[in-house]
């Protein structure tokens, strides 16, 4: 009788997630994942990828420690659509001879970002065999991506669940509510693996329809007559993309996503028929080949909602090429720019993103920062979470020992004991859990 874990990556920082699991012969992966900051400082330096310097500038997890594993590993299972969960799949999955499991919505975007490999989805809500003594079940919650899950790994001797990344939104502006009931359920929870990305912040994550009213209270009723209406969010938020348009519909506004990252996330919701935001705006894919659409817009400024890649300050996207003066469309001033989105807590992309917000200073624009709620658990969502699933033992994950500790200390509050039941772990380690 054997469960072993071994942290890989995102345990030291808020990014390149991914967890092995051994059980007995067996092994499956959870999540691969790129660390954006890392992965950006790379992109400025214009550096060729390959796995061996992402592994070597800490972009992709180092998964050296299972090195003796991968033939055992019989599934990579996945929870959802973002990059530090799944931008690793295309540097490292081949060493692995198994299929990547899950979301339908998450597999089409992996199919789109890494090439190489084929994902296998199924549907949320459901369970898959991964091998004869292991099952995962892909159990939807809210998140800010959308058919993201918490995965229960089955095994004889109780539930494994990697809960990265979730919150519990009564309200969600798009899919389902997390599956509470199915989360009550489930017997015997052995370990469960959580979001400690918010785990200092006391208090509940708010539902995204508190995004939704603040988009609208700056959207309606303030000044921008006659004034050009930017908005930046994380491109992958479906949720709150729709959100905008509603709102925009509302003023009269026709809305228009200008970027490659809006467009491949829309695009594969389209495809599966979670959106149909064709319908009602224009999605320009590229903007350097848009030129002569953009310029016609630019002098009827005040009739679109212009949604633009680049919340981030990131070098190539949109909102840094206008303030750059690279394309035609222009940030004049009392233009609105809303950053729908907060930053990143990573070094180089906060630095980024200081110097975006000093170029729509020098343009004068009106900048409205943190129009945002996160998609992760707060502190009382967390306690909530425990609550329901009564797990056995707790290792926090998705951050560095200041959040991992956060969490930690909740469990403390809650009857647990570091080092007995409540687990800190970093990259690099592996723990016998039973
Ligand atoms: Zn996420």
């Amino acid at each position: 009788m054997m469960i072993k874990i071994y942290a890989i990556g995102g345990y030291n920082e808020v990014g390149k997630n991914m967890t092995c699991i051994e059980v007995d012969d067996e092994a499956i992966i959870l999540d691969m994942g790129l660390y954006m900051d890392r992965f950006v400082a790379l992109q400025e330096r214009n550096i060729k990828m390959n796995p061996e310097i992402l592994v070597n500038e800490d972009a992709i997890p180092n998964d050296e420690i299972i090195k003796k594993l991968r033939k055992k590993v019989k599934a990579i299972l996945i929870t959802h659509a973002h990059l530090d969960h799944i931008g690793a799949i295309k540097w490292m999955a081949y060493k692995y001879k198994c299929p990547i499991i899950t979301t339908p919505y998450t597999g089409e975007i992996i199919k789109r970002n890494a090439k190489n490999v084929e994902s296998v989805s199924t549907n949320v809500n459901s369970f898959y065999r991964v091998s004869k003594n292991i099952e995962a079940e892909f159990i939807n919650v809210t998140h800010s991506v959308p058919q993201s899950a918490i995965i229960n790994i089955k095994t004889k001797y109780g539930s494994i669940l990697y809960g990265l990344d979730y919150k519990n939104d009564s309200h969600p502006a798009l899919g389902k509510k997390t599956n509470i009931k199915k989360l009550k359920k489930i017997e015997d929870v052995v370990l469960l693996i959580a979001d400690s990305t918010n785990a200092d912040e006391e208090r509940k994550t708010f539902s995204e329809q508190i995004a939704k009213e603040m988009l609208r209270d700056i959207m309606i009723g303030m000044e921008n007559e006659g004034h050009g209406l930017f908005l930046t969010t994380f491109s992958s938020h479906i949720a709150r993309l729709k959100s905008i348009l509603n709102i925009s519909k509302i003023i009269g506004r026709k809305v228009v996503f200008i970027g490659r990252s809006l467009n491949e996330y829309i695009s594969a919701a389209e495809k599966l028929k979670i959106v149909n935001f064709s319908k009602d705006a224009e999605i320009i894919g590229n903007a350097g080949r848009s030129e002569e659409k953009l310029r016609e817009m630019n002098k009827n400024k005040d009739e679109y909602v212009f949604v633009v890649t680049g919340g981030m300050g990131e070098k190539n996207a949109v909102l840094t090429r206008i303030v750059n003066d690279e394309i035609a469309l222009k940030i004049d001033p009392q233009d609105f720019v809303i950053f729908s989105c907060n930053v990143i807590p990573t070094p180089i992309i906060q630095a980024n993103r200081k110097v975006l917000e000093q170029k729509l200073h020098r343009k004068r624009a009106r900048i409205f920062k943190d129009i945002h709620v996160s998609g992760h658990a707060s502190r009382e969502d967390l306690r909530d979470l425990i609550k329901i699933v009564s797990p056995r033992h707790i290792l926090p994950a998705h951050g560095g020992l200041a959040k991992t500790a956060a969490m930690a200390s909740l469990g403390g509050e809650m009857g647990y004991e570091l080092g007995k039941n409540i687990h800190i772990m970093q990259n690099g380690q592996s723990m016998k859990l039973l």
